[in-house]
């Protein structure tokens, strides 16, 4: 395996379901501390590159390379979590009988039970962190409400936050605001870039070009399991190669 400068590294990716290529020649670079946005049509990929790098999925070849050095071809999903990529999926799944901050803690303690450790006791270290994500997710004042009382948009951004609570290295984000009004896009959009400002590497899946605009970050457009145009919003929107597979010709 080769050693990068990057987070993550994909090469030569390729997938295959029943002789279908899902997934074909495909080849991504993050950056540390970077955020990506990824689009593409419905069938394009972009759930199949998560799961390959989540280990739920192994490529039939190329690379996977994290944090410069670390083969995740050869990991499971588990291990992989360990090492600190976190994954959040379009649905929400919070525990909506507990309250926000009982959610943020049950995160904390399901990563002390992947590391094995029977007798937990909140680090100081810990705290401060469920303090600073209770900030990030909007969610301080509400706290000791149930979750299951929180808005769609909200349950969003509460498991955001119980990812955040394992402090991991990279957070990979399925459509973050599907389902979410204008003004919770936008505030969700904010509070991304407030995650990617403390240093996380991201990646987010989205359809909505308005959040994707917002985001204002470097965009990844994925068609029939590669890269089709890589650059700023306004660039790859206007790549013609782009209009023509989102007009579906
Ligand atoms: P996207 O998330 O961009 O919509 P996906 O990664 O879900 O795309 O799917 C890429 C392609 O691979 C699609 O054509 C899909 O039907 C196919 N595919 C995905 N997973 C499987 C699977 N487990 N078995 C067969 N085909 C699959």
């Amino acid at each position: 395996t080769r050693s990068t400068s990057a987070m993550l590294y994909l090469d030569g990716v390729h997938v295959s379901f029943d002789g279908f290529h899902a997934i074909n020649n495909l080849s991504l670079t993050l950056e540390p501390g970077e955020m990506r946005a990824i689009i593409g049509p419905n069938g394009a990929g972009k759930t199949t590159m998560m799961d390959i790098i989540t280990g739920k999925t192994k490529p039939d070849k190329g690379e996977v390379v994290f944090d410069g050095t670390v083969d995740l071809t050869k990991l499971d999903e588990t291990e992989i979590a360990k090492l600190g990529i976190g994954r959040k999926f379009q649905k929400p799944t919070v525990f909506e009988s507990q309250t926000i901050e009982d959610n943020l803690l049950l995160a904390l303690n399901v990563d002390h039970r992947v590391r094995g450790t029977l007798f937990w006791r909140r680090s100081r270290d810990e705290s401060e962190r469920i303090e600073r994500v209770l900030d990030i997710i909007r969610l301080r004042d509400a706290r000791d409400r149930l979750a299951g009382s929180l808005s769609h948009g909200q349950k969003q951004w509460l498991e955001i936050g119980m990812l955040l609570a394992q402090d991991p290295k990279v957070l990979l984000v399925d459509e973050p605001v599907a389902g979410m009004t204008d003004v919770e896009t936008q505030q969700t959009a904010e509070l991304l870039r407030e995650i990617n400002s403390h240093d996380k590497t991201v990646m987010v899946v989205e359809h909505d070009m308005t959040f994707v605009r917002e985001l204002g970050v470097k965009v990844t457009c994925l068609h029939e399991g590669t890269v089709l145009a890589e650059g700023s919003i306004d660039d790859v929107s206007a790549n013609e190669r782009v209009v023509e597979v989102y007009l579906g010709r």
